[in-house]
């Protein structure tokens, strides 16, 4: 089959590799009718998650038909519609049990690698490096999924893939970031980011009840996708973010903060990046923090961080001291996407949203290389890629 492989920093190609196979009774053959682009490939893309080896498959949204199942697979059956979520869990753990599915105990193989930077292990990913599992991803034709049973929804009407395919990672993911945020009615949220996660928050947070919304971002058409989604905007290339906020609340700063951009965060101010870039590039700091420490420091007092954005491992000059002063709550976690399918799905039917409206380009799966240079670089005003095979 074809499959987008990592080929090192910041080269991915379409390569010939054999098709997936069976390996485990639990497990069953999904063939991809749509896969996307994430963020959080660029990532991988870029060089700052460790453990990826050339040739790793990458992808973690998709979906299909499955076309095998393994013999202990009850709830599937050949010919399914169904959408995969990008984290792997078994179903019967103790995390699992207490519907904590990214952070599964038994779906990690490599489990030592990730104790080793982490802690602990969260689960495993779909095509998110050997640390966390190395499963081969869903950018491809086929891909083999464990615990079938467990993770894909069943598709059983005509919605077309462009309305569920999200839920295998960015709409659950935007959404349990406002859920983090305990919205009330009349409550202003900032979200640092307005990328689809972004933008799936923030539509969320509408959902949710909040008045305000403010999406803080640097692409002007971002902005203005953010507005069309009734939101207010900042350009923080344009404003100083923190005085900006405090403006717009009275002087109290919002409700609460969502980090929707993660370890590769941009600065404006070009020492600062400096700083920053040159302890991620010495591995003394991977990943710099700019949107986390700005939405600790703008959040009002006793307000919630709600941290989606993906980081990797070790950041520098966190506000502690604001954070624990100001009675500041931080959340935060890879999303539980199995708990909110079903009730997603519903919302999607019911035509509450229609996430198709974050795709900005859709191509072919041996699109795939020219496809990343494009997403990375902002090309064409681009905002979400899917990819069919
Ligand atoms: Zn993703
Ligand atoms: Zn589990």
């Amino acid at each position: 089959m074809k499959a987008n492989c990592w080929m090192g920093r910041n080269t991915v190609e379409v390569q010939e590799v054999p098709d997936p196979r069976i390996l485990n009774a639990c497990d069953a053959i999904v063939r991809i009718t749509s896969t996307a682009i994430c963020g959080s490939d660029l990532h991988l893309y870029d060089g700052y998650i460790p453990t990826m080896e050339k040739g790793d498959i990458l992808g973690h949204e998709f979906m299909g038909e499955v076309v095998e199942v393994g013999s202990k697979v009850t709830k599937l059956r050949v010919g399914d519609r169904v959408v995969v979520p990008f984290p792997i869990a078994c179903g019967s753990c103790g995390a699992c049990d207490h519907g904590m599915y990214s952070v599964c105990e038994n779906s990690n193989p490599n489990a030592g690698l990730a104790e080793k930077l982490m802690g602990h292990t969260p689960a495993g990913i779909f095509g998110y490096s050997h640390m966390l599992g190395g499963y081969p991803g869903g950018q491809a034709e086929y891909a083999r999924v464990p615990f079938a049973d467990v993770g894909p929804i069943k598709i059983e009407d005509g919605l077309p893939d462009e309305q569920v395919l999200f839920l295998s990672d960015i709409l659950p993911t935007g959404w349990m970031g406002a859920e983090m945020c305990d919205i009330k009615p009349g409550d202003v949220i900032a979200v640092w980011g307005a990328g689809p996660v972004g933008q799936f928050a923030a539509a969320s947070a509408f959902l949710m009840g909040a008045e305000r919304v403010i999406s803080i971002d640097r692409f002007p058409y971002r902005l203005e996708r953010a507005r069309r989604a009734g939101a207010e905007t900042l350009n923080y290339e344009e404003v100083d973010v923190l005085d900006a906020l405090r403006d717009m609340t009275a002087g109290r700063g919002p409700d609460a903060c969502i980090d929707a951009v993660g370890m590769e965060a941009h600065h404006p101010a070009g020492i600062v990046h400096a700083y920053d870039r040159a302890r991620q590039a010495t591995r003394m700091e991977t990943d710099h923090p700019y949107a986390l420490r700005e939405a600790i420091m703008s959040c009002r007092n006793g307000g919630i961080v709600s941290v989606i954005g993906v980081y990797g491992g070790l950041i520098d000059k966190f506000p502690m001291g604001s954070l624990m002063n100001r009675s500041l709550t931080m959340r935060s976690g890879q999303c539980h996407v199995q708990r909110y399918l079903k009730p997603l799905l519903g919302r999607i039917r019911n035509g509450d949203i229609d996430p198709s409206f974050v795709i900005s380009h859709r191509m072919r799966l041996e699109d795939a290389p020219r496809a990343y240079e494009m997403f990375k670089h902002k090309q064409d005003k681009c905002n979400k890629v899917v990819l069919t095979p």
